[in-house]
């Protein structure tokens, strides 16, 4: 069995969800992840930010504007009158409960519960449209079976025997359909994956079902070389690893949730990238082979947190190193790049919760620099760093002023830290040394 996660563009527009629905019928049984419609997530946290800030009215204004949107895909989608009056029950009731919520106290809670309903309204109109095409589809909700624990990891075991149990029960169909992004936290409240977490979702669903292959179908033919909303002429890639793939999500390739190659790794299960908008463009396939060597594609990450933290001793003293991770381990904040030098340690974090706290402790026994909006930029590749073509990015230094270097740590990576000012410089100029020249 497959399974099958379309984006928001893919089920952005009654033209694209026709495309969808031509996919998915080739008569292969399949598990199909949506998110919601472009915009419907954005729109939600907006509305969310309203109640929030208690500007009921405007919260109001937002949901009513937000209804008429799904009204109109649904006069134009759904012919059926028994499937209409459905479908028109169910995406009132969902603006209904917005709107009682904007008499409510705000709370993580309540900022998940409405986050929630996008894929909640997207999957229950998509599977009405398809059994209204004569398609035997069925609705698996999401929220029947899956869940992270304390730690925010998928809750394998239970997400396999509830997964197991609903489709058991349920009568056979030939597609199943589930929403991405949404699930039960540890205490089996309403919770989520994160932002783009119907990737995560994908590859969760395809680890415990054990599936042939998971497909990504997105707005762009697979993962580029490069950011392509930053740089021209980015192109494709046809093969990455599982390594390389999960350095370019957790790095900020966009089209992959951070964590979405992990539960593929570890169960060696290929995922296929692919364009709901051309079909028959190959994609990209990630999967356990290594294809090709050197620098293969770079991409950035933002929101990143400087700290140089110098000792006060004249040298590193032996046990330095230690002190200074143990404060980063107590207030769990990972640390993503690191340099040493005879007197300091440079590190960056990307989640600064806890930066006062960790800044209070480290200034015990040292001094501490820290500089907010950095950008690292990862290039990624197999055996980048002893390809001989790998010399090239410092030319580039010339150029662009970088931070901190990372280069030998993994054969995978080589990561610069830029600040976010510098970064569509330095992706350009990376684009033009690396892939310009390569092919020159
Ligand atoms: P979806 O809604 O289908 O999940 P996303 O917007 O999350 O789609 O991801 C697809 C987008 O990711 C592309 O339209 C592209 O702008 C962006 N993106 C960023 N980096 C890359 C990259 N290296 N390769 C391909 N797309 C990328
Ligand atoms: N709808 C969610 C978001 O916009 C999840 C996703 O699209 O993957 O973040
Ligand atoms: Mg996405």
């Amino acid at each position: 069995m497959k399974v099958l996660k379309f984006g928001g563009t893919s089920v952005g527009s009654i033209n694209n969800i026709r495309k969808v629905k031509e996919i998915i019928t080739d008569g292969n049984k399949k598990i199909v992840v949506l998110s919601a419609m472009s915009g419907t997530t954005n729109a939600l946290v907006q509305i969310s930010e309203l109640i929030k800030n208690k500007q009921v009215n405007e919260a109001f204004q937002n949901i009513e504007t937000l209804h008429e949107k799904y009204k109109l895909v649904l006069d134009e989608l759904i012919e059926e009158t028994s499937i209409k009056l459905d479908v028109t029950n169910y995406i009132d009731s969902v603006f209904d409960f917005l709107k009682s919520c904007t008499s409510k106290k705000h709370s993580e809670l309540l900022y998940n519960k409405i986050v929630s309903q996008g894929e909640l309204l997207s999957t229950y109109f998509f599977t009405k449209y398809l059994h209204q095409e004569g398609v035997n589809a069925r609705l698996l909700p999401a929220l029947d079976f899956m869940r992270i624990d304390k730690t925010n990891d998928p809750d394998d075991f239970y997400i396999q025997q509830n997964l197991q149990r609903i489709i058991d029960q349920a009568l056979p169909a030939d597609i199943y359909i589930t929403q991405g992004f949404i699930c039960l936290n540890a205490f089996g409240e309403i919770a989520n994956l994160q932002r783009g977490g119907s990737d995560y979702t994908a590859t969760i669903i395809g680890a415990v079902v054990k599936a042939e292959e998971v497909q990504i179908w997105t707005d762009i033919d697979g993962m580029h070389n490069n950011d392509p909303r930053f740089v021209e002429n980015t192109h494709a890639i046809s093969n990455l690893s599982f390594d390389e793939a999960a350095e370019l999500a957790y790095f900020g390739a966009k089209i992959l949730h951070p964590q979405t190659v992990m539960p593929a790794r570890e169960a060696n299960i290929p995922v296929r990238l692919k364009n709901t908008m051309d079909p028959e463009s190959y994609g990209t396939l990630i999967s356990k082979d290594f294809k090709g060597e050197g620098i293969k594609a770079i991409a950035a990450k933002d929101g990143i947190t400087a700290i140089k933290i110098k000792s006060a001793r004249m040298l590193l003293a032996h046990g330095f190193l230690k002190k200074v991770f143990e404060i980063f381990e107590k207030y769990e904040t990972a640390i993503d790049m690191i340099t040493t030098s005879e007197i300091a340690v440079s590190l960056t974090i990307d989640d600064d919760k806890n930066l006062n706290a960790i800044i209070d402790e480290l200034e015990k026994f040292s001094t501490v620099e820290v500089d907010n909006q950095q950008s690292i930029i990862c290039l990624v590749g197999h055996l980048v760093v002893r390809h001989h073509e790998t010399h090239r990015l410092f030319q580039v230094l010339q150029d662009i002023s970088v931070r901190m270097i990372s280069y030998g740590g993994s054969n995978n990576n080589i990561s610069l830290l830029v600040s976010s000012n510098d970064k569509i410089t330095a992706l350009k100029c990376l684009n033009a040394y690396i892939f310009d020249f390569a092919t020159a």
